[in-house]
């Protein structure tokens, strides 16, 4: 993260430096300021830096216009808005920005806080170091639909256990695409085109239909857990998709209440009736739903409320900063606190680490699931994982 160069778009000297001080004890030295977006524009011009911290609202050119310059220029860098508005400013303001193709890491609300906004850095940090590892380059709109419909679509497990004996208490089910050389191609690779393209109910029936035979595949050598499953709300709009998951289910033998889905919004939600509908009748029908990467939604606590969840999923970035971080600890002890008052299933994301595990053991998360304890691994590995944790009955 040293390296990195950062850009502050900001009228407001008074948070300039602060950002600034908050940055350099970060160990980034490289920062330069501009107090408008006409300045920004210059500075980009003279260096294009790794990331760009935008005020919206600035005399002269404000942080809109800005944006939509970037925009046009397609610039690469890690963008990341700041403002003194209300959150649904913020949000509509990302949108836009997310509408202008721009790289977008998040938000912040000004006081700038510096755990989140380590989190976004961290963020930017960890796509440059996946683009190292080997170039992201997204599946094409043709190749994702020929792909759907010959058999792409390949499903990995993860193992969830619980934090006093490591006992497998299920598995979240996580999307792979099968390249045609053979090559195991991540979701960041396809998942935006699938999205953006209309095409996610297609894959998640599929990656549902993949996860259920799975799981009764288990149940048949003695191994019954529970499944969980990703959904985007912005993807429950089909009334029938309560009869399509419940149905494929009990074809397989499988009860609904062996199955979770994983909710996240990644978008502003105009219509919400009709997600909350499908979630309550599922939830009615014995399905657990469980509230994913909690912490990083600006929603999170507004989901919480409206919808009738069973589980918490906190975000590994809460996780991988706690044992370090004063104000990752503090987030992470408040989130599980909310879920203890809420009667909500704590589960930690990503924890990597004995460090990590042990702090989370010491909070008192009921279920952990991450590199620690396993990876992502194919449904015949999953069983032979199951049968050495001593999980499987026969
Ligand atoms: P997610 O739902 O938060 O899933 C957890 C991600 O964290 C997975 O990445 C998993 O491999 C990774 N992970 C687990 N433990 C660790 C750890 O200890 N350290 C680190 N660094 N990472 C860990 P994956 O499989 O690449 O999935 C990325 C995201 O793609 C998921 O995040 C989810 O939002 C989305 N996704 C995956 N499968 C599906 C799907 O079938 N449908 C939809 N709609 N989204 C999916
Ligand atoms: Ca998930
Ligand atoms: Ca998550």
């Amino acid at each position: 993260m040293q390296d990195m160069t950062v850009l502050i778009v900001d009228d407001d000297t008074f948070i300039t430096n602060l950002t600034t001080r908050m940055l350099k004890k970060l160990g980034i030295e490289r920062v330069r300021s501009a107090k408008d977006g006409h300045d920004g524009l210059s500075e980009i011009g003279t260096e294009k830096p790794d990331i760009i911290l935008c005020d919206l609202n600035m005399p002269g050119m404000d942080g809109l216009e800005f944006l939509r310059h970037l925009g046009e220029d397609k610039i690469g860098s890690g963008i990341i808005l700041v403002s003194g508005e209300d959150k649904r400013v913020l949000q509509t303001a990302t949108q836009l920005a997310k509408a202008h193709h721009l790289n977008v890491l998040g938000s912040l609300q000004k006081p700038i806080k510096p755990v989140p906004l380590k989190v976004l850095l961290d963020k930017f940090d960890e796509q440059q170091s996946a683009s190292r590892r080997g170039p992201i380059t997204l599946l094409t709109l043709e190749a994702v639909q020929e792909g759907l419909h010959n058999g792409r679509i390949d499903v990995f497990f993860q193992p969830k256990v619980s934090v006093p004996d490591r006992r497998l208490v299920g598995v979240e089910a996580l999307v792979r695409w099968r390249s045609e050389d053979g090559r195991l191609i991540p979701p960041i690779a396809f998942l935006p085109v699938v999205e953006e393209n209309g095409l996610i109910d297609e894959l998640t029936a599929q990656v549902f239909q993949i996860a259920v035979g799975a799981a009764a595949d288990w149940v048949q050598s003695g191994l019954n857990i529970k499944v969980a499953v990703n959904f985007s709300v912005d993807s429950l709009t089909r009334f029938d998709l309560v009869d399509f998951l419940v149905g494929t289910a009990r074809d397989k033998g499988i009860d609904p209440d062996k199955l979770i889905l994983e909710v996240t919004e990644s978008r502003i939600m105009e219509e919400v009736t009709t997600p909350l509908e499908i979630l309550t009748r599922l939830r009615i029908k014995g399905a657990g739903l469980a509230i994913d990467d909690f912490g990083t939604g600006a929603s999170s606590m507004q989901q919480l409320k409206r919808i009738p969840f069973t589980e918490l999923k906190i975000d590994r970035a809460f996780v991988a900063g706690a044992p370090t971080d004063d104000e990752a600890r503090a987030m992470l002890e408040s989130s599980i606190a909310l879920a203890k008052k809420l009667d909500l299933t704590i589960v930690a994301e990503g924890v990597e680490t004995q460090e990590e595990w042990d702090l989370i053991e010491r909070l008192g998360v009921e279920i952990v699931q991450g590199y620690f304890i396993a990876k992502p691994m194919p449904a015949d590995d999953l069983l032979a994982w199951a049968r050495a944790n001593g999980d499987v009955s026969s």
